[in-house]
């Protein structure tokens, strides 16, 4: 089975070809830019796809399906994608106009990129066999995708699963969405950046901030101080671990997950935010006398995790 996946972002768009192990065959790159419209938009993905089908010396009629993975609000049983983020689509009927550019007549999906990375995961990576699992994606803002019996679950209208936006704190931080104290305003990677920030400010003689002066900032320095044993990075990372503590908890309350997984930029700190993440579910999760135990995990999936979850789209 060969199925192509089209990992779509801002700035590029990655596609492979995945056979039924997961694993990308044959794999190619694009640029994308924010002011191409609609019609030309799709018309690139067409070239990229028979661009990469004839650097693996196959045609149309060897692929199975074809997944794409969006950043953005994606109807995914219509194939419509509603906004993407940074690039020109709004409304677009994507899947009946890429099919007929390509004159392909078998299974095109999409997605949003966060529906994409669970089932990545779910299937070949760090939740393999899993029926109940959680993804948070702590990047610029939280994505979170789920799988709740062995099913991705989307809403209607594929408009749910939008967990970065559930309230944290009622009235709280301003966040991107125009509503306040939203979840990502908290846990997000930027929301890790804007308390380094202020804790740096607050104490300009802390071994935190003689770094962030030195290396600049990044969510990687208030755990590289904390391990060091500096208050205030002890304390940012405490709090940021807390905010992501509470609103991962709400989430397994919900869906009491096997497993939950966190990827995007604050991931690569692993055991640093896996342990004690684990630790305050395991100490907060309702039920956690006699329910079995949560675990938590990095995904595994890496950078290829795009790719392979738009194709997973068409292996579910
Ligand atoms: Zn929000």
């Amino acid at each position: 089975m060969k199925i192509i996946g089209i990992d779509i972002g801002g700035m590029s768009a990655k596609a492979g070809i995945v056979n039924e192990n997961g694993e990308i065959l044959y794999k190619r790159t694009v640029v994308t830019e924010k002011e191409t419209s609609s019609g030309v938009f799709i018309s690139d993905m067409a070239h990229l796809t028979f661009d990469l089908l004839a650097d693996a010396g196959l045609t149309l009629n060897d692929i199975d399906g074809i997944g794409l993975g969006f950043p953005g609000s994606i109807n995914d049983e219509k194939g419509i994608v509603r906004y993407c983020c940074n690039l020109n689509l709004r409304n677009v009927e994507f899947v009946k106009l890429f099919k007929s550019s390509l004159n392909f007549k078998k299974p095109v999906m999409i997605s949003n990129d966060a529906n994409c990375a669970v089932l990545a995961e779910a299937k070949f990576g760090a939740a393999k066999g899993a029926k109940d699992v959680v993804m948070f994606t702590l990047g610029t803002g939280i994505g979170t995708g789920i799988i709740s019996g062995g099913r991705l679950i989307t809403g209607n209208a594929s408009a749910g699963s939008e967990g970065g936006h559930t309230t944290l704190i009622m009235g709280g931080k301003q966040c991107g969405c125009g509503r306040k104290g939203c979840f990502e305003a908290y846990a997000s990677a930027t929301a890790l950046l804007n308390q380094t920030k202020e804790a740096v400010e607050k104490n300009p003689d802390s071994l935190l901030a003689e770094k962030v002066n030195a290396e600049g900032l990044s969510g990687k320095v208030p755990f590289d101080c904390a391990m060091l044993g500096d208050r205030t990075a002890l304390e940012v990372v405490r709090n940021y671990t807390k905010y992501l503590g509470e609103g991962v908890v709400n989430f397994c309350n919900i869906f009491y997950p096997e497993i939950v997984l966190l990827g995007g930029g604050v991931s690569n700190q692993g055991d640093n935010i896996v342990r004690p993440l684990q630790r305050y579910i395991d100490l907060n999760v309702y039920g956690r006398e006699y329910n079995p135990k949560i675990k938590v995990a990095v995904a595994a999936m890496g950078n290829d995790a795009g790719i392979i979850g738009a194709a997973a789209l068409c292996l579910q």
